[in-house]
């Protein structure tokens, strides 16, 4: 199994922390959209200040803006063996755009499947626990919303185009769920 994998999953799936784990076990960078663009807004830099109000109302970034910033993350040394991509893409315009910029193509992509209800329950325990802007039960549907109607049908997309689609049940705790990756993905 090669290196270049996407991780695709619900808010709440606890994808971003099975994909930092697999990529520190991989020893390939985890690049996270959600994390670069918060970070830009916690910089102010341009990127940020038009990132922000978008982000807290659980809409997203604009593509262009999104594929720049991943296409520059991508060309770093760091992620010339492979990169554990976590919330990009989003949309199967994002997919496209993402095919074209890359040099080696992608091996394919792991879904975390984890039903609705789950997903809300988790999502409001870490909105207290965490307070990020965007947590709150309008940005959390919001997103959600998005995420069936946009970013779900790029399993579809990937399977189309000849990718290794992996899926993978959610429910359960952290390593359970980071066994049943491992296990899918033959890493262990
Ligand atoms: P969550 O998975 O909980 O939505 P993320 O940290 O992945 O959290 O993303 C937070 C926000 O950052 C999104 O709601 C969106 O506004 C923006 N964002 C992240 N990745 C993308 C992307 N690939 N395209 C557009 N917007 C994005």
């Amino acid at each position: 199994m090669g290196l270049r994998l996407i991780f695709l999953g619900p808010q709440g799936s606890g994808k971003g922390t099975q994909a930092s784990r697999l990529a520190r076990l991989m020893g390939v960078p985890h690049i996270s959209t959600g994390e670069m663009l918060r970070q830009a807004v916690a910089d102010g830099t341009e990127l940020g200040k038009k990132a922000d109000a978008i982000m807290q109302a659980g809409d997203l970034v604009l593509d262009d803006l999104v594929v720049a910033m991943v296409g520059e993350r991508l060309s770093q040394n760091d992620a010339a063996c492979g990169y554990i991509l976590d919330g990009f893409p989003r949309n199967v315009a994002q997919a496209k755009a993402l095919d074209e910029v890359l040099e080696t193509p992608l091996d394919g992509l792991v879904q975390l499947d984890v039903p609705h209800e789950e997903l809300m329950k988790r999502m409001l325990l870490r909105a207290e626990q965490e307070g990020r802007a965007d947590d709150t039960e309008e940005g959390i549907s919001r997103r959600l919303a998005i995420y069936w109607e946009e970013t779900a049908p790029l399993s579809d997309y990937y399977r189309e185009t000849d990718r290794q689609v992996f899926a993978v049940d959610g429910l359960g705790g952290i390593d359970e769920v980071f066994s049943r990756v491992a296990l899918a993905l033959a890493v262990e």
